[in-house]
């Protein structure tokens, strides 16, 4: 087909959008590691998940043998309202870098919530809610996911308790208004209103808070009350399920024009829209129908696959939940409070840890000021205003096509852009103001956390 014929947007008809979600787990040969049981040191069941997670969600975060899962007609009709997501053809952007690379970027803040993390919230709330609960508890950092959490519950009506970090809480006013909108009541974290947050509060007079905590007072008032789960935006193998929906929908409007790409870049995080976005295309590499170059993106900050190492670990700071083998920096590593806020954990994905692992999927870290210098020019020339986490992605695509520049090559380069920034002006401002800095942690400082990993037999 020629290449005029590719629209700036490729959107899909409602019929022609995923009916299943996509568990890329069932075509690994080797499977993730399953989370442990801290006390025992074997593998956690799903009778000792359920105090804690909904009954569904635990069934589909051990399911590594069924290769799709029906998405229920309820969640479809809700992704309706705001899917497909469109996958943009950055015309703009390779005229203005006169690269030959063709660049595809697959945006999902196009939600009140402004990002990917809408797409687990509403299959979360949906599973709490078909169970017959009354509520769900959850914390958020930077605020992405709490808010796309309190739309998902409001939505189902469910109530919805938020502990939020508490300098975040401070500094993003604006972010918990939009949960309080929605319904939801927003802590923040350390509180009153847990043993744990009293007994943080008693030790830490005046912290500022951190995610660790946070996710121990969540999940303390999911296990009390009665009628209520637990819930988490990303990390484990039920949400990047969810997020399958994000590349599923990339590769049937690729198919549809006959385009293959040859590199597939996101952030990484905890690893959920990577993990969603590559998924079909992951897929067909384990089965050996493709081969494609996958790119996960970290900030340099908080560097858990290039300098991580790989191990059972916590996944909160609170070290009260099961451990995950995952590439880590140490669960006591506290990243320096840098802007791409959603990118700070000091974990990864065990399923995306181990492909990595295996040598399916590549690495890089980028620093903070060039990743806002990427951002800046990509709202500059293509129009939105893109999340810091979302620009550590634009940043190695931009490098990519430069490369393609030099080489002459004509690479398809497709990039997630995870969501919009418009809650992170802050951090814009310091860029602005020439004030941000790059902080990186020493070898010693990762030594350090990395001392205090758990002891697990092998
Ligand atoms: C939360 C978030 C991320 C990182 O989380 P992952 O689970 O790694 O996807 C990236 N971008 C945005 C906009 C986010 O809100």
């Amino acid at each position: 087909m020629s290449e005029q014929k590719v629209p700036y947007k490729i959107y899909l008809n409602e019929n022609e959008m995923p009916k299943e979600w996509y568990n890329l787990r069932a075509d690994m040969k080797n499977k993730p590691a399953p989370l442990l049981n801290p006390g025992t040191g074997k593998p956690m069941t799903a009778e000792e998940l359920a105090p804690v997670f909904c009954e569904e969600l635990v069934a589909q975060e051990l399911d590594e043998t069924t290769p799709f899962i029906e998405i229920p007609e309820e969640i479809r009709s809700f992704y309706k309202m705001y899917r497909p997501s469109p996958l943009v053809r950055a015309y703009c952007l390779e005229e203005k870098l006169q690269t030959p690379a063709k660049i595809y970027y697959k945006f999902e803040g196009n939600n009140t919530s402004g990002s990917h993390k809408l797409n687990s919230a509403i299959a979360q709330a949906y599973y709490a809610k078909k169970q017959g609960l009354k509520g769900v508890t959850t914390e958020t950092g930077a605020g992405q996911w709490g808010t796309a959490l309190s739309m998902a519950c409001s939505y189902f009506d469910l109530d919805c308790k938020v502990y939020m970090v508490k300098v975040s809480y401070e500094q993003k006013p604006f972010r918990r208004e939009v949960m309080r909108t929605y319904g939801a009541s927003v802590v923040p974290s350390p509180s009153e209103t847990t043993e744990v947050g009293k007994r943080i509060l008693a030790e830490h007079p005046g912290t500022g808070g951190s995610l660790g905590c946070a996710i121990s007072e969540a999940v303390e008032v999911a296990t009390s009350l009665p009628g209520y789960r637990y819930v988490l935006g990303s990390v484990l193998n039920q949400v990047l399920l969810h997020q399958s929906v994000i590349g599923l929908e990339t590769k049937i409007a690729l198919d549809k024009y006959g385009i293959k790409p040859d590199m597939i870049i996101g952030c990484a995080g905890g690893g959920s829209n990577l993990g969603g976005l590559i998924a079909p295309f992951m897929g067909e590499k384990l089965r050996g129908e493709a081969d494609y170059r996958i790119i996960a993106v970290e900030p340099a900050s908080c560097p858990s696959f290039t300098r991580g190492t790989y191990a059972y670990d916590f996944c909160d700071t609170g070290m009260i939940c099961p451990l995950a083998k995952m590439y880590t920096l140490g669960s006591s590593f506290m990243p320096s409070p840098n802007h791409a806020g959603g990118l700070r954990f000091h974990g990864m994905s065990s399923t995306l840890s181990q492909l990595y692992h295996d040598g399916y999927m590549e690495a890089v870290s980028v620093e903070q000021t060039e990743v806002f210098e990427a951002a800046t020019q990509f709202a500059r020339i293509e129009g939105i205003l893109p999340a810091p986490e979302s620009s550590h992605a634009i940043r190695v695509a931009i490098n990519e096509a430069l490369k393609c520049k030099e080489t002459g090559e004509e690479k398809t380069i497709v990039f997630g852009l995870t969501g919009t920034g418009y809650f992170d002006l802050y951090a814009y401002a310091n860029y602005n103001d020439g004030t941000m800095t790059d902080e990186i942690p020493t070898d010693e400082q990762i030594a350090a956390s990395i001392a205090k990993l758990p002891k697990v037999e092998a």
